[in-house]
């Protein structure tokens, strides 16, 4: 049997099955049962053209050519139905219902009267006849193809018209007497393609159907290729090499075909399906890095960053849940500004409905409304608030991130120069980018609670302190009112009672201003954050820190020297705090050290510390207070920035908390190394901004460039090594005030587990 008639009995078979299976299918329209009556035709005529040819039947060949006569009014009706969908029947056009009565008159009269079918005249008008009314189908296609605006439209109409003008051609090629029998196979697989644009919502994923059937078609031809070449290969009497052959064939493909399989697949995702593969890129690169932000400050610009950078979208906004639920906060947008908060009440088909199923597009509920046209009336308006909802959303797919069973919030992507801009496997990925918001977000409540319930310890700790600071004071001044008072003071006192008055009242004063310094320092600590940051050259400020340090405390007894980095990048920083951040430090150091033999000796250096942020090369500003002190025991190191932690008699404790606190507020840190006896170093680290820092390694670049052999500025070297330090100076210690004191024990400072001060004890006399 030729090859002929076996692809015709093939072809009807599918056909029929194709067919069925479309015609099976809820919800049933239009455009369904007339794509069931244009593959039953197929089927028809396949499956007599199958017996006709097989038994060489004159009978079977007319009846086929009956059944052939209405090929293009189904072809026609079909695809009018499809383009204009729920239109209603289509118009057939007149030419093919007349061409139609023609020809079936014809066949009648050749069949009962004069058999004019079999000449070649008739079979050739037939035949143009028929092919030219399925050409018209795939012209109207065409037609449809140039005027759609959509992107995506365009690309399936593409695939169509492709598919459908080389699946007629392949099928006329057939009718020529020893020509290619392809047909079939072709009209396999465009049937094939044509149902699964009928009953794939998504349009686009039609793209990734076709990307496998090419992948599919490209293996078998390989490995047909393959089998051909060797069995070729043998002649007709070799039965022991035909063997042979084949089973050689047989472990070429068992060994080529996984790695082809890849090969061929990568490289055809890659040529049809370009967008997708580079927004998977995209995406699997966000993902990675979201792994690692913990803040939805960060997280928020970061994402919607990457999609716009995706050039896949248009509009793309995030919304979070109020911390009570009752409604969804605008946290960021790109695109025009949509809607800033949708209350939980009333869009709450919308959230329900997004909580349960994780993603609405707009088209899946257009389709629905048009599906559901028979339901109930409130069906329908649930479906119209969702679409309102999306709309002022000013997305067309929403994608929610839920934990547990409470929706988080949702991701509003969409792409306005197009209708269906994004395929069920994209949406997918960006359900992934959703999926990890969500996660992020639970970890930053996580991280926020525990960084609250890490604040009320240190607040606890703070308060504790405080007492303690204000305590003392107040024993102080308690101890000297009590001995101002009338009939207090002994009669040995009374001869010089002019000049211990002053001093009570000195001590008083005293006090009140040492209670007054540590509430505002205090309040400065507690303040939030209200600093001015511009980029500012940090060797200023440090320059200008110099200027303010105390004259006389350095006078011969320290000596300062500054060593600063040439050219640096400016750092992005509120100078007035910078200052006091900075001051602080020098004042600590120039304390530490005492008067002595050898001066001691302060260096203020800068430099650059090169590190990587997120896998990009980052920079940070070193600001380097190194001083020749005592030092800090390796104990202490750790209560450096607790609140009220001082080892000075006049110290509050605050200084180094408030500092580190306005470093953290402009994103630096600052570092701490000491050894006790041998001085302490005090790095503040300020990060530079990319920007800034590509500016700055452009620079150098060019000036390396420039001057070469030179290399190009690197941060300045380590400060020399400093001679052991000098020895503390004795403590300031105030004369105790003859008088008594009762009263203001001071249990706070022996709870804080240090020893009370010296100064704040009043001696009775
Ligand atoms: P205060 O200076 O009021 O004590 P700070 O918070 O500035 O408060 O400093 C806390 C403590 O840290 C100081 O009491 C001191 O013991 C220690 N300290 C700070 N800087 C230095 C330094 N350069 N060398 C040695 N000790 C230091």
């Amino acid at each position: 049997m030729s090859i002929a008639p076996v692809s015709a009995l093939v072809a009807a078979i599918v056909s029929f099955a194709i067919g069925g299976s479309v015609l099976l299918r809820e919800p049933r329209r239009r455009a369904h049962v007339l794509f069931a009556t244009f593959t039953f035709n197929i089927a028809l005529w396949s499956a007599l053209s199958f017996v006709a040819k097989r038994f060489d039947s004159p009978i079977f060949t007319w009846v086929s050519m009956l059944a052939a006569v209405s090929l293009p009014a189904t072809a026609q009706r079909f695809f009018q139905a499809f383009l204009g969908d729920e239109a209603g029947p289509p118009p057939l056009s007149r030419s093919t219902v007349f061409g139609a009565a023609i020809f079936y008159g014809i066949l009648c009269f050749s069949r009962f009267i004069e058999p004019v079918h079999t000449t070649v005249w008739f079979g050739a008008a037939f035949i143009a006849y028929v092919f030219a009314g399925l050409y018209l189908s795939v012209f109207y296609l065409y037609r449809r193809y140039r005027a759609t605006p959509s992107r995506v439209e365009k690309t399936r109409l593409l695939y169509l018209v492709v598919g459908g003008f080389a699946t007629v051609t392949a099928s006329l090629a057939e009718t020529i007497p020893r020509g290619p029998s392809f047909g079939s196979v072709f009209i396999i697989v465009y049937l094939y393609f044509l149902s699964q644009n009928l009953i794939r919502y998504r349009l686009l994923d039609l793209n990734e159907l076709l990307g496998r059937m090419v992948v599919l078609g490209t293996l078998v031809f390989i490995l047909t290729f393959i089998y051909g070449v060797l069995v070729r290969w043998v002649g007709p009497d070799e039965q022991g090499l035909f063997f042979f052959n084949t089973l050689l064939a047989s472990a070429t493909i068992v060994i080529l075909i996984e790695p082809l399989r890849s090969r061929v697949e990568g490289g055809i995702s890659r040529w049809m399906f370009q967008e997708k593969f580079e927004l998977s890129r995209r995406i699997e690169m966000l993902r990675a890095e979201l792994a690692n932000v913990i803040d939805m400050r960060v997280l928020v610009p970061r994402v919607l960053g990457a999609l716009e950078d995706s050039r896949r979208i248009t509009h793309a906004s995030i919304y979070l849940a109020d911390p009570d639920g009752s409604g969804y906060e605008l946290a960021g947008q790109v695109g025009p500004r949509p809607e800033a908060r949708f209350d939980a009440i009333t869009h709450r088909a919308f959230f329900e409905r997004l909580r349960r199923t994780g993603v609405i597009s707009l088209e899946g509920i257009e389709r629905e409304v048009v599906a559901r046209r028979t339901v109930s009336t409130e069906e329908q308006e649930t479906l119209q608030l969702i679409l309102r909802t999306l709309e002022q959303m000013n997305g067309s797919v929403a994608l929610g991130f839920s934990s547990e069973d409470q929706l988080l919030g949702t991701l509003v992507i969409r792409d306005d120069r197009l209708r269906e801009a994004y395929s069920s496997d994209e949406i997918e990925l960006f359900r992934g980018v959703a999926n990890s918001i969500g996660i992020t977000l639970q970890n930053s409540q996580v991280y926020e609670r525990m960084k609250e319930r890490d604040r009320l310890a240190a607040l606890g700790q703070m308060a504790a302190g405080l007492a303690h600071e204000i305590r003392n004071p107040l024993g102080s001044i308690k101890g000297a009112a009590q001995f101002l008072q009338p009939g207090q003071m002994g009669e040995g006192a009374k001869e010089g009672k002019g000049e211990s008055t002053r001093e009570f009242l000195d001590i008083i004063i005293e006090e009140v201003n040492r209670l007054n310094k540590i509430v505002s320092q205090f309040l400065d600590y507690a303040r939030p954050y209200r600093g001015e940051q511009r980029p500012l050259e940090v060797s200023e400020v440090l320059k200008k820190t110099l200027s303010l340090l105390p004259a006389a405390q350095l006078e011969g007894a320290i000596e300062i020297s500054t060593s600063f980095a040439e050219r640096m990048p400016p750092v992005r920083a509120d100078a007035e705090q910078l200052l006091q951040v900075f001051l602080n430090l020098s004042l600590n150091a120039i304390q530490a050290m005492a008067p002595g033999e050898t001066p001691g000796k302060l260096l203020i250096s800068t430099g650059l510390r090169r590190a990587t942020r997120r896998g990009a090369a980052a920079a940070f500003f070193e600001a380097r207070f190194r001083d020749s002190g005592v030092g800090i025991p390796p104990g202490d190191i750790k209560n450096l920035f607790i609140p009220f932690f001082t080892t000075k008699d006049k110290g509050t404790g605050l200084g180094l908390p408030i500092s580190q606190r306005i470093i953290e507020n402009h994103g630096g840190t600052i570092e701490v190394r000491s050894q006790p006896g041998e001085g302490a170093t005090f790095t503040v680290l300020l990060s530079i901004e990319a920007d800034a820092y590509a500016a700055y390694l452009e620079v150098t670049r060019v000036d390396s460039a420039r001057r070469t052999p030179t290399p190009p500025p690197l941060p300045p070297p380590a400060p020399p090594a400093l001679p052991p330090s000098a020895r503390l100076p004795p403590p300031i210690r105030r004369t105790p005030p003859p008088g008594t004191l009762e009263g203001f024990p001071s249990s706070a400072a022996k709870d804080s587990g240090r020893p009370p001060r010296e100064k704040s004890k009043l001696q009775p006399p």
